[in-house]
């Protein structure tokens, strides 16, 4: 056969979503894709609605009134904003640009799984590099840099640990990286953490910092697609090269922008999320199954070992319940649960307490 794929296509292992089909339950509890449980904000889809009359157009190539939208809310220069088809297209923009054959891309041990998928698909080759007690460790990334390294990606707080490192441990990682190396900070879940900026000051105060956030958990809107990165200008320029100028369409551009807007929302979702992961760790730990302190909209549920995980797993699904089994992530041990409504989080630790034979 003489039509091949380029280098490192054919070693990318295709990326496994979480489950939304259960036999025999026609509408499951599906805590296992960190979805908002409350779904998106009234305003956003009052604009889904406005947005059908304008099909027919072509949308905007620079998607400056969404850019200048989230930079009012968040404070930042609008300038450096690059919006895409969820924050994964703007990871991949970034892996294209700065990633090629004999080039080197760290992920941390319990990281995302696009990251690999993205060096291979850019024709480098991903490096892993082992986690701390579920922490990202600092000085294990920075020993695992050479001279090939082009890209850390590093997601803070981490999925699916929900753990995260302060903001001074990422200035001192930033700081202490080769020169040719680009810091990807990956805040998917940055609005369900206390006191913390996603790194978008350490982007402002350095050339070699980027971050990169999303409309699919906040904002309730992972099926439609959107999220964004910021950066510095220079690298901003060189990720739009790459960028199709039709990338979001009127609607996505509008629904995210009624979206960020609504803040009021935003800050319902985020304080709800914030009560409720609480709870669910205090009872989690009370039946005796591991749990870190989280700082996202799921919790790490860590059984004795893997067969147990396993079969809490199928008493959850007997019961309709969908959770994420975290095997590929380092934790064959592990059930992430993502926060549901109040209701769900009762539902999903009844089932658990009932499986742990507590209730
Ligand atoms: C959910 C998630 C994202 C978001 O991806 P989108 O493409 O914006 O939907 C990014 N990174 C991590 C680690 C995630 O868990």
């Amino acid at each position: 056969m003489s039509i091949t794929p380029q280098p490192g296509i054919m070693d990318i292992a295709l990326y496994v979503g979480g489950q939304s089909k259960l036999e025999g339950h026609a509408s499951p509890l599906k805590l296992s894709s960190n979805e908002n449980p409350y779904g998106p904000s009234p305003q956003a889809l009052s604009a889904l609605q406005r947005s059908a009359a304008t099909l027919h157009r072509y949308p905007s190539t620079d998607h400056a009134e969404l850019r200048a939208a989230i930079a009012r809310v968040h404070d930042l220069d609008a300038d450096r904003i690059i919006c895409g088809v969820g924050s994964d297209e703007v990871l991949q923009f970034i892996a294209q640009c700065y990633a090629g054959p004999g080039d080197e891309v760290i992920h941390t041990e319990h990281g995302f799984a696009m990251y690999p998928i993205l060096a291979r698909a850019a024709g480098a080759t991903p490096i892993e590099v082992a986690e701390r007690e579920r922490r990202v460790d600092v000085d294990a990334i920075l020993a695992a840099c050479t001279e090939a390294t082009r890209i850390i990606y590093l997601t803070n707080p981490g999925n699916p640990t929900g753990t995260m490192i302060p903001l001074s441990e990422i200035a001192r990682l930033a700081d202490a990286i080769p020169d040719q190396v680009i810091l990807v900070l990956d805040g998917a879940y940055v609005e369900f953490a206390e006191g913390y900026d996603g790194g978008a000051s350490l982007v402002e105060a350095r050339g070699n910092v980027v971050m990169t956030r999303t409309f699919s958990k906040i904002h309730g809107l992972g099926g439609l697609r959107i999220g964004w990165g910021y950066a510095p200008r220079e690298i901003v320029d060189v990720l739009n090269r790459v960028r199709q100028p039709f990338n979001l369409s009127n609607t996505q551009l509008a629904v995210a922008e009624a979206a960020i807007r609504d803040t009021g929302f935003t800050e319902h979702c985020r304080a709800e999320n914030a009560r409720l992961r609480v709870w669910m760790r205090e009872r989690l730990l009370a039946l005796g199954i591991a749990c870190d302190e989280s700082h996202a909209n799921y919790v790490l549920a860590r059984f004795a070992d893997e067969a147990e995980a396993a079969a809490c797993d199928a008493a959850l699904r007997e019961e309709g319940i969908l959770v994420r089994r975290v095997g590929g992530y380092g934790f064959p041990e592990g059930l992430r649960i993502t926060v549901g409504d109040e209701p769900g989080c009762k539902r999903v630790i009844d089932a658990i307490a009932r499986f742990r034979g507590a209730a």
